[in-house]
């Protein structure tokens, strides 16, 4: 019998052995969950990772899966105690504080900023400790030519001997992040978002904060940016119109550099920010696959659908993601289970979507505003008890996967704004 937090498989008969490919968070997340639960799992994964790796704030609605994992110490020790996040509009002129702790109804009033190497070897040692093989090399694999049907490549296979003793897995898990392999494979139809921005990533030191431990939003004069604290250092982001920053030159660094000289509201930061890394770029990140599961293999994290960075919710959409594979695998893998699997991973994917659509229609902020001024009435004060309790857990990732609260907020987004006019805190 299956022992540790991970129980979901007490039931299972079918799926004896699993290959997963890509070894970041959702992968090795799903690794942990079913090797703790007696399947014979190999995790591939390249093992090579670039110099930084974006994804480095955590919303607190991830803390109870690093609990589960049993790294939650660990990834504390090497990691930046994150109270809220604080958000700067209006070129500099208001700053917005929202400290987890003050949420109503919170289960976890605190996350982390974490340098995302250390946190990814992390949970790939866990999958290690609960008993999943970790190959480190690229997993590869074929259409069988029955229907969608896939197996690993014989060199894969060889690969993962010790664990599939040269019999094919049972299934096969894409966690291979942007690469996105079985999208690529079958031609799976994908939607792009409306955005059309490059993320620029650098770590400096010697940037100023308004809030310790926060993660810092900036609406800039072109896109916003972001701030996070590190050990010793501060992770800056830059997400902002190719066109807008195409006129700093061609270069990652020279658009980097340029970019932060000259915008307006970076002018304002603390410090004399210097940079101590490369720098970072990413393109057409929106991306969201409508399926994802076929006969023998299933869609995770990136692989399945990315939105955007603003508010962190990559990291909580893949481990979330992971549970929600596992139970269905859990389940024998039938088809019914994973359609379940499949939407309730799209309808977390769809909440960010529009959590992110109204960041940057300007009507998120104009809603928290209008909400600020409400409270000051008895009437508001009354709705706030409500609002406070699903609104702002929503971006803690608490509420996003439910119905509730995700709809509230669109709804509000979209009917309460009373006169303002949501342009006016729009991201251009
Ligand atoms: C600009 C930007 C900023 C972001 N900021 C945040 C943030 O602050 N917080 C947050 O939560 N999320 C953030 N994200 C999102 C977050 O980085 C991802 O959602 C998260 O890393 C997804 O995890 P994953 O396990 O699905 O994929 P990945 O983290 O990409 O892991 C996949 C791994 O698989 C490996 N791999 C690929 N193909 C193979 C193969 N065939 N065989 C073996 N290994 C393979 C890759 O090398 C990689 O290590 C950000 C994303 C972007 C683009």
């Amino acid at each position: 019998m299956p022992s540790g937090p991970f129980r979901i498989f007490a039931a299972m008969s079918t799926l004896r052995s699993v290959a997963i490919l890509g070894g970041g968070p959702a992968g090795a997340s799903l690794g942990a969950r079913l090797a703790q639960a007696g399947v014979d799992v190999a995790i591939f994964d390249i093992g090579k990772r670039p110099e930084i790796v974006v994804g480095e704030s955590l919303v607190p609605a991830v803390i109870p899966f690093l609990a589960e994992l049993g790294i939650e110490e660990e990834v504390r020790a090497y990691s930046i105690y994150k109270p809220g996040a604080t958000f700067v509009l209006r070129g500099g002129e208001e700053i917005m504080n929202l400290r987890f702790d003050t949420i109503r109804g919170a289960q976890t009033t605190y996350s982390y900023n974490t340098p995302r190497d250390q946190l990814d070897a992390s949970i790939l040692a866990a999958a290690e400790r609960a008993g999943a093989e970790i190959v480190e090399t690229t997993g590869r694999v074929e259409k069988t030519g029955e229907g969608e049907r896939i197996r690993l490549s014989e060199e894969s296979l060889r690969a993962a001997d010790a664990t599939f003793h040269g019999q094919q897995p049972d299934f096969i898990v894409d966690a291979t992040g942007r690469r996105r392999t079985l999208a690529q494979l079958f031609d799976l139809e994908t939607e792009t978002g409306e955005r059309r921005d490059m993320a620029l990533h650098a770590h400096m030191e010697d940037v100023g904060l308004i809030e310790r431990g926060n993660v810092h939003t900036d609406v800039l004069e072109h896109g916003w940016s972001w701030r996070i604290p590190l050990p010793g250092k501060v992770s800056v982001g830059l997400v902002v119109p190719f066109a807008e920053l195409a006129k700093f030159g061609s270069t990652a660094e020279e658009q980097f550099d340029g970019y932060l000289a000259s915008d307006r509201v970076i002018g304002q930061w603390k410090g004399r920010p210097r940079r101590i890394t490369s720098v970072f770029k990413y393109t057409n990140y929106q991306l969201l696959t409508r399926r994802g599961f076929g006969p023998n293999w299933a869609l995770l994290g990136d692989a399945f659908g990315f939105i955007d960075p603003v508010f962190s919710s990559g990291l909580l959409i893949g481990m979330d993601g992971a549970r929600a594979l596992a139970k269905a695998l859990g389940a024998g893998a039938t088809p019914e289970a994973m359609k379940r699997y499949e939407a309730w991973v799209i309808h977390h994917l769809e909440t960010w979507q529009h959590v992110v659509d109204h960041f940057y229609n300007g009507r998120l902020f104009t809603l928290l505003q209008v909400g600020e001024v409400a409270r000051s009435t008895r009437f508001g004060a009354i709705l706030d008890l409500h609002f406070g309790r699903y609104l702002p857990r929503v971006f803690t990732g608490e509420a996003s996967h439910g119905r509730y609260g995700p709809w509230l907020l669109d709804f509000m987004c979209r009917r309460a704004l009373v006169d303002n006019d949501p342009a006016e805190l729009a991201v251009t």
